[in-house]
C-alpha cells in the first residue's frame, strides 16, 4: 500500500439527517422551520457586483447588530458560518488540553466528531435514565464542559440554576453551552455571563430564526474568550461569512415580532401534538425544543420510522445505545402534524 495513505487524518464523519430531494414529502427529521424566515429579507436588494469583493472578515454589520440585540458589547460577539463553525472553533480553541472534555452520552452526535478530529481527549458523561444532566459528573477535573441546552435529542430543558451550579464548580474550564433550541424554552444562560468569565453561550438562525440554508450562528463570551476565538478563525479562514448572510441576518433581527409569532405557532403546535401523541399511545419527556423525542409502549421506533418514511413522512431515528427505541420529531406546520397524527393512527389500529 502506498505510504501516503498511513498519513491520511482518518475520521469518522457526523451523519447528518437525510435531505430528500422530493419535494412531496413531509420533512420532521432535522428541525427546520417550518415557517419561512421573516419577510424582511424579500426587501433586502443587495447589488450583486458586490458580491466581486471579499466580505467583512469581522462580520462587524451582523456582530454589531447581535450585540445591540442581545444588550452586550460588539467584543462580546463570534459569529460563524452555522454554529456548527462557531462550535468547531471554540473546540478548536477552548478544549486544548490533556484532561477530557467532559458531554452527555446522549447529545448532539457531533461533539465527539469535532473531539476526534482535533484530537481532544474527551469523556461521555451518562445522562439519568429519566435522560436528564447529572450536574454532580461535571465536578471532577476535566478540560472542557459542553453541552445543549435544552439538550438534543431529548429536548430537555434544564433551569439556570442548574447551569450555575456547573459553572461554579469549574473555574479553570471553559464552559460552553449550545442554546441551538432555547428560544422554544426557557431563560438563556447569556445572563450569567455578568458573573462567569468561563461561559461560552453559542446559538443559530437555523433553527427558531427560520435561516438554516444561510448557515448563521455565534457566540457570546466575555472579550478574551472571543478574542481567542478570532485568533483562531484568522489562522484558519479569514472570511468565513458571506456577504448576503451577513446581510440578511442583520436585518432580520430588526423584525422581532414575526420571530415571536412563530416561536409561539410553533410551541402552540408542539402542546396540541404532544397531546396527540399521548393519546396514541407515546411517551416522551416535557419538550423546551422544536422537537419531540417519542417512544411507543408496543411499536419499535424503528418500524414506525420506516412506516412513516414509506408513507412520505421523515422523522428522525438514531440507532445508538439508550435510544434505539426513540423518535425524533421536529415540530412542523398543524398540517404537517395532523398528517403524521393521521398516519399513527391508521398504522397503530
Ligand atoms: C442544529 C444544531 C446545531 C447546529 O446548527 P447550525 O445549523 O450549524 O447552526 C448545533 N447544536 C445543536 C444541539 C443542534 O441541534
Amino acid at each position: 500500500m502506498a505510504g501516503w495513505k498511513d498519513y491520511i487524518r482518518r475520521v469518522e464523519p457526523y451523519t447528518p439527517g437525510e435531505q430528500p430531494k422530493q419535494s412531496n414529502i413531509i420533512k420532521l427529521n432535522t428541525n427546520e422551520n417550518p415557517y419561512g424566515p421573516s419577510p424582511v429579507v424579500c426587501q433586502v436588494r443587495e447589488n450583486m457586483d458586490d458580491l466581486r469583493l471579499y466580505p467583512d472578515p469581522s462580520a462587524g454589520m451582523l456582530v454589531e447588530s447581535l450585540a445591540r440585540y442581545h444588550g452586550v458589547d460588539a467584543d462580546q460577539v463570534f459569529v460563524g458560518v452555522g454554529s456548527d463553525d462557531v462550535l468547531a472553533m471554540a473546540f478548536l480553541t477552548f478544549f486544548n488540553s490533556d484532561k477530557a472534555v467532559l458531554f452527555p452520552d446522549i447529545s448532539y452526535s457531533f461533539y465527539p466528531v469535532w473531539a476526534e478530529l482535533f484530537r481532544i481527549p474527551y469523556e461521555k458523561q451518562p445522562l439519568d435514565a429519566s435522560f436528564r444532566l447529572v450536574k454532580e459528573d461535571y465536578y471532577k477535573e476535566n478540560g472542557g464542559v459542553v453541552f445543549p441546552n435544552p439538550n438534543a435529542p431529548t429536548g430537555i430543558y434544564e433551569p439556570l440554576d442548574f447551569i450555575e451550579d456547573i459553572l461554579q464548580h469549574n473555574p479553570d474550564s471553559v464552559v460552553i453551552i449550545d442554546e441551538a433550541y432555547i428560544d422554544f424554552a426557557g431563560e438563556s444562560a447569556l445572563s450569567l455571563l455578568a458573573d462567569h468569565d468561563n461561559l461560552l453561550v453559542v446559538r443559530t438562525f437555523s433553527k427558531s430564526r427560520s435561516m438554516a440554508g444561510l448557515r448563521i450562528g455565534y457566540a457570546i463570551g466575555n472579550p478574551e474568550l472571543i478574542l481567542a476565538m478570532n485568533d483562531v478563525k484568522y489562522s484558519y479562514n479569514s472570511y468565513t461569512m458571506n456577504r448576503p448572510s451577513l446581510i440578511l441576518g442583520t436585518k432580520v433581527l430588526e423584525d422581532e415580532a414575526y420571530f415571536q409569532s412563530v416561536i409561539r405557532k410553533i410551541i402552540t403546535t408542539r402542546e396540541w401534538f404532544g397531546n396527540r401523541l399521548k393519546e396514541l399511545g407515546f411517551t416522551f419527556p416535557e419538550s423546551g425544543s422544536n422537537f419531540i423525542f417519542a417512544t411507543h409502549k408496543t411499536v419499535p421506533a424503528r418500524e414506525l420510522f420506516d412506516a412513516a418514511k414509506e408513507h412520505g413522512i421523515y422523522i428522525r431515528y438514531f440507532d445508538q445505545p439508550r435510544i434505539d427505541n426513540y423518535l425524533r420529531i421536529t415540530i412542523g406546520t398543524d398540517e404537517e402534524m395532523q398528517r403524521l397524527v393521521d398516519f399513527f393512527e391508521e398504522y397503530l389500529k
